[in-house]
């Protein structure tokens, strides 16, 4: 079997589905289809879950009807019998009933999560409605019956692939099967999800799950490429990249894919392939175990990172001192990105904030203690980085002109980590894109 993800922008537009449900029927093989939200709409969920939090109301309201008369105008475009606009006009009605019932209720933090699902419910029954229409045959998969997490949001893979399996086996003869991304349950048995981006996480875990041949994530670019397009106007598409590679990229902001969506295909050593909806065949991204080429291939740059650094006199001599340190860390459950150490002081970073003040309180405790907000850490990743001759000096050089606060280097063979001010990113990244590739 094999695993085909459909990005925002692939499923965002009528025809585009159309064109999804051509790429979806063109081979025989069995296959799981993973829907994210039309582009547009998580967003728009998000605004209008913002909207409650505040108690603004009105605003709220006006935020669902102009999202319902998309879909209203939506559904009309992609379907043309009777019977399938009819389908359609009842599953839009009940997805903005359940909206409007919402803004009647006392808003709270588990109904927040089931605002944000709306999104991909509403796309993969749009789609399968299409399917019918077509008289394609299929089988509509609910997310929320298999995919979930634990108390700490972690997928829960082995249930995961026990519930799935079960399932599947009642659909012996049935080729293809329509499921959303993102969307799961939680611990507490409520609608949850696998944060923005997370339907690439819930193919790779899907894939994982059955063990599936491949994962393609169809999106609209044709693979990663060497270089953030949204900053950089200069990038190519790389070939190929091993399982480790493509995990720092997407851990360090390499927005096509979501950051944890690479383990569960390399724990099982399947392969993803990351493919352009709009250009479906050209080669995109083939991402293996097989570690090929070296040298430096691609760049990424994650912001919102705040780096904190603890002086202390008696650091890095008195053996222990960092465990202390991390110790704080690991008790806010907030991870840590970046290390650096010096006799007298230790910087790390971190991404989310929610602790933040507690873990400057306790880490007080053992030094002077400075925060840095608004940072980026530019990621250079590739294969045997730190054995190749040059490549420092070459990333040095290219950054000359903007003050590191960090650098990561050597940790691994696929990684250097630097850390700067987010107001240099967008230079540095160009900067970089020049001194480190040919073009
Ligand atoms: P989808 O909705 O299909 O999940 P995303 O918007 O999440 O798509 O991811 C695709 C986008 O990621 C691209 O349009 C591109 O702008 C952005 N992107 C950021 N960095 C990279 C990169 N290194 N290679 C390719 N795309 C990237
Ligand atoms: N719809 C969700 C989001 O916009 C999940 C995804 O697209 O991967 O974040
Ligand atoms: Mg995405």
């Amino acid at each position: 079997m094999k695993i085909m993800k459909f990005g925002g922008t692939s499923v965002g537009k009528p025809e585009r589905m159309h064109q999804v449900k051509d790429l979806i029927t063109r081979d025989d093989q069995r296959k799981i289809v993973v829907l994210s939200a039309l582009s547009g709409t998580t967003n728009a969920l998000v605004s209008i879950g913002e909207a409650l939090a505040d108690a603004k109301k009105d605003l709220a309201k006006e935020r669902i009807d102009s999202l319902h008369q998309h879909y209203l105008t939506f559904y009309k475009e992609l379907l043309t019998t009777d019977a399938a606009r009819s389908k359609a006009e009842n599953i839009i009605k009940e997805h903005f009933e359940f909206l409007n019932i919402i803004l009647k209720i006392s808003f709270n933090e588990a109904i927040n999560r089931d605002i944000l699902a709306q999104g991909e419910l509403l796309s993969t029954k749009l789609f399968y409605t299409l399917l019918q229409e077509l008289g394609i045959e299929a089988v509509f998969l609910p997310a929320l019956d298999f995919m979930s997490i634990d108390e700490n949001s972690e997928p829960e893979l082995k249930k995961i692939a026990e519930k799935l399996k079960l399932i599947l086996a009642n659909y012996p003869g049935e080729r293809i099967f329509v499921t959303q991304g993102y969307i799961c349950k939680n611990h507490r048995n409520e609608v949850d999800n696998l944060k923005r981006g997370g339907s690439d996480y819930s193919a790779s875990l899907i894939g994982a799950a059955i063990n599936a041949d491949v994962v393609e994530i169809w999106t609209d670019i044709d693979g990663m490429h060497n270089n953030d397009p949204r900053v950089v106007e200069k990038t190519r598409p790389i070939a190929q990249l091993s399982f480790d590679e493509a995990a720092e990229l997407a851990y360090f902001g390499a927005k096509i894919l979501h950051p944890a969506s690479i383990w569960p295909a390399q724990q099982y050593n399947i392969p993803v392939k990351l493919l352009n909806t709009m250009e479906p065949d050209a080669a995109g991204t083939t991402i293996t175990g097989k570690e090929q080429g070296t040298g430096v291939k691609a760049l990424a740059a994650k912001d919102g990172i705040t780096a904190i650094k603890i002086k202390s006199s008696r650091m890095l001599l008195a053996y222990g001192f960092l465990r202390k340190v991390f110790e704080v860390f690991e008790k806010y459950k907030t991870s840590i990105d970046m290390i650096t150490t010096s006799e007298v002081a230790v910087s790390v970073t971190i991404d989310d904030l929610s602790h933040l003040a507690e873990i400057v309180k306790e880490l007080e405790a053992y030094g002077l203690v400075e925060v840095d907000k608004n940072q980026t850490i530019i990621s250079v990743v590739g294969n045997m980085i730190a054995e190749s001759e040059g490549t420092l000096a070459k990333i040095m050089n290219s950054l000359n002109a903007y003050p590191i606060r960090m650098v990561s280097y050597g940790g691994s063979r696929h990684n250097v980590s630097l850390l700067l001010d987010a107001q240099f990113k967008n230079n540095a990244l160009k900067s970089l894109n020049e001194g480190l590739f040919e073009w």
